[in-house]
């Protein structure tokens, strides 16, 4: 079977997966080709730059010291059954499981649903602005599925928007707040969106990303509509 390839890793988190101390390894690959991506890097399959084995080592030293493993990417269902597989020997050595997902593989979400303690799901946006904003028409539909069987299995779960001004308005996260409530999420997080790269006639300035956060009106009706809203500007 191929190997898991793995682009890189974080030693030590404790905000990436909510309650837990824990490390992220960043997996290759992405069907997604986000207009934003901070990890362009690992979009493309490839060859993974840190040896499985090796990392598989490492995490069991930490047994005692960490109490989860982030899966993350990249999209880290993209590499299928070599994620699966070592994902459940790393839940086997008793580690909490995390994943963050885009959603695109739904049937795959599944097939970890057992494994996987707690996932970190992107909203990208509204419908409309899906394609514009990740390359690919099927993305909302599939990320929708992803999520409503996600909620149905009752494990951890946080919904997160990160807010590119150039495809979410206010309006926009208001909107997609109120889907991802009435589906039954909890926790959501609104994320500022960093300009890792933008075209010159496209660019945005501080306060265009800033708007989001200083809305004292739009935080409250976000703040109504879940157990807990993490605003994470920077
Ligand atoms: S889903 Fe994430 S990793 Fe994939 S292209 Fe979009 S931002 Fe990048």
């Amino acid at each position: 079977m191929k190997q898991i390839q793995i682009g890189g890793l974080v030693s030590f988190t404790t905000i990436d997966y909510p309650g837990k101390l824990a490390a992220v390894l960043f997996l290759r690959g992405c069907p997604l080709n986000c207009v934003y991506c901070s990890n362009p890097h690992l979009i493309a399959l490839g060859d993974g730059e840190y040896d499985p084995d090796k990392v598989f080592d490492w995490i069991k030293a930490r047994t005692g010291k960490l109490e989860g493993i982030v899966f993350s990417g990249g999209e880290a269902l993209m590499q299928a059954d070599a994620t699966i597989n070592y994902m459940k020997r790393v839940h086997d050595l008793g580690f909490s499981i995390g994943l963050h997902t885009n959603g695109f593989y739904p049937e795959l979400l599944k097939k970890v649903s057992d494994v996987v303690d707690w996932i970190g799901l992107d909203f990208k946006a509204t419908k409309q602005q899906y394609q514009a904003l990740t390359g690919i028409d099927v993305v909302y539909d599939r990320m929708i599925e992803s999520l409503k069987y996600w909620v149905s299995t009752g494990r951890g779960l946080e919904v997160r928007t990160t807010c590119d001004p150039r495809f979410v308005s206010k309006d926009d996260l208001l909107e997609i707040a109120k889907i991802a409530s009435s589906m039954g999420v909890k926790n959501f997080a609104v994320q500022k969106y960093t300009p890792y790269h933008e075209d010159a006639d496209k660019q945005t300035t501080p306060a265009m990303r800033e708007q989001f956060f200083n809305d004292d009106e739009l935080k409250k009706k976000i703040e109504s509509m879940f157990e807990s809203v993490i605003w994470r500007n920077n």
